[in-house]
């Protein structure tokens, strides 16, 4: 039976001996994206039984590729640092070949040249060692999996915590890197948290030895997307284009509802953001509460052949990066590829105006929007606002795990990067789901 949790949890009371065996699981994943393939390879790699379950028709999420003239196109997540130490272990366990990506260049606001990043910062031993100092003080577990060990220390809006403390060298080394790549504009009042995290996972303030015999960064050949695609093959039963019409949850586990028909299992892993599967979710009050504060940026990749632009680089434009004044303009593109004229381009906004302004945009640097292949939309960066995180959202989300028979993986707990919504699944797979065989005594 459940019983009233003070906080409003609808709890289901556990099993009351104090010595359980541990017996095998049966879980139901929902979303294939790498926190839904990263939990369920680890569940079924310790001998639980896994469904995973997909909108789409394929699996991957935001690191999907697509296929344009022969070659692979990554739509989003692809970029590997040398901070991507599970990523890499992947890689290797299925065997998957890599190569180092496309170097960066900002090109200038008035969009007459192009140079490499100002990484001033790192050679600015004042600031660095005052960064390194509050680092240790306040937030130590930083570059550790998940976000709410650090959040309440970095609440603030990114750009009064970047002036509050003398780092404006940070704020030119990282903010147009970190505007290029989604997480917003350092005048948009994100929390400090995200930047942080975001600095700290591109390597450069902890320079590490290479991975995978790359000295920087490092991706997929053909695609991320087939990264994700070997990690399905090796699953039991993942199914895509399959849409959740229902989630109920009783004491003896879970029934999930699906237009394929029900999936019945002990326990449950949102491997998708709470606000996302709220409509379906015989959601408590708690869990209401934290998907009505989730928040995320509208950010769109556009796939298009446009010929006559700065070539063979992944270019950040500092004219569109600098203020969300700028927002609907492109703020970055990758031409990974010299001997064709395919680009993808990264823009904010909405999709309306994305559109209209990408063509003044690739003509405002000398180039022609010949042919647009694909756009698509996302919701980036689930996340929480200052107020919330100050307030202990992330503890609270952290303190769910387990209620209900439900599990929460992805982004929004972990940072909107590959490497961190890997690790935080891997570990919370671990850590709930002991393998078979032995005993717990609580
Ligand atoms: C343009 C772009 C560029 C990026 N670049 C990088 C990069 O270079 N490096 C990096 O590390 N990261 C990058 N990222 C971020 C990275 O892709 C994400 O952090 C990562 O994909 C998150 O994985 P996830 O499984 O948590 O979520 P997602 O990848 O979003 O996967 C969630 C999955 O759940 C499915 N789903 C949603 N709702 C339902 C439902 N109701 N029922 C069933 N299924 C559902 C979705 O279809 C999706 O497949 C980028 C992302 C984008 C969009």
């Amino acid at each position: 039976m459940a019983v009233d949790h003070p906080s409003g949890i609808d709890e289901i009371p556990e099993p009351s001996s104090s010595r359980r065996e541990l017996l095998p699981r049966t879980v139901v994943v929902i979303g294939a994206g790498p926190s839904g393939l990263a939990a369920a390879r680890e569940l079924e790699r310790a001998g639980h039984r896994v469904t995973v379950l997909e909108e789409q028709d394929a699996v991957a999420g935001k690191c999907r590729s697509v296929d344009v003239d022969g070659r692979a196109y990554d739509l989003g997540g692809h970029i590997c640092t040398n901070q991507y130490v599970r990523t890499a272990e992947l890689v290797t366990e299925l065997d998957v070949e890599t190569e180092r990506t496309s170097r960066y260049r900002v090109i200038d606001a008035a969009g007459a040249t192009a140079s490499r990043q100002a990484m001033a910062f790192l050679r600015d031993t004042e600031a660095f060692g005052r960064y390194r100092a509050l680092r240790e003080r306040e937030f130590p577990r930083i570059a550790e999996p998940g976000l709410a060990h650090s959040a309440r220390a970095l609440s603030a809006p990114v750009g009064r915590w970047l002036a509050d403390h003398g780092l404006e060298s940070m704020a030119d080394s990282f903010g147009t890197g970190w505007t290029a790549a989604g997480y917003g504009h350092l005048d948009d009042g994100v929390p400090a948290l995200y930047f942080v995290k975001y600095a700290e996972m591109t390597g450069l303030l902890t320079p590490g030895s290479g991975l995978l015999g790359h000295e920087g960064a490092f991706t997929v050949v053909g695609g991320f997307g087939a990264l994700w695609g070997r990690v399905a093959d090796e699953l039991k039963d993942v199914r895509c284009a399959v849409r959740v019409t229902s989630v109920e949850r009783r004491p003896d586990g879970v029934r999930v509802h699906t237009d394929s028909g029900p999936v019945e299992a002990d326990d449950l892993v949102l491997a998708v953001p709470l606000d996302r599967v709220l409509a379906v979710l015989d959601a408590t009050e708690e869990e209401r509460d934290l998907a009505a504060r989730i928040r995320t940026h509208a950010y769109h990749t556009t796939l298009a052949t446009a010929p006559g632009l700065p070539a063979d680089a992944f270019y950040f434009l500092a004219a569109h990066t600098a203020s969300r004044a700028s927002r609907g303009h492109c703020v970055s593109y990758h031409h990974r590829y010299p001997d064709t004229e395919v680009r993808t381009f990264y823009s904010y906004g909405r999709p309306e105006d994305v559109s209209t302004l990408l063509a003044d945009d690739v003509a405002g640097l000398g180039g022609r929007l010949a042919e647009v292949h694909l756009e698509r939309a996302w919701a980036f960066m689930p996340h929480f606002a200052g107020a919330d995180l100050a307030a202990g959202a992330l503890e609270r989300l952290d303190a769910l795990q387990g209620h209900n028979h439900t599990y929460h993986v992805g982004g929004l707990p972990a940072f909107e990067l590959i490497e961190c919504a890997v690790a935080h699944a891997q570990d919370l797979a671990r850590r709930h789901f002991p393998t078979p065989g032995g005993t717990l005594t609580s």
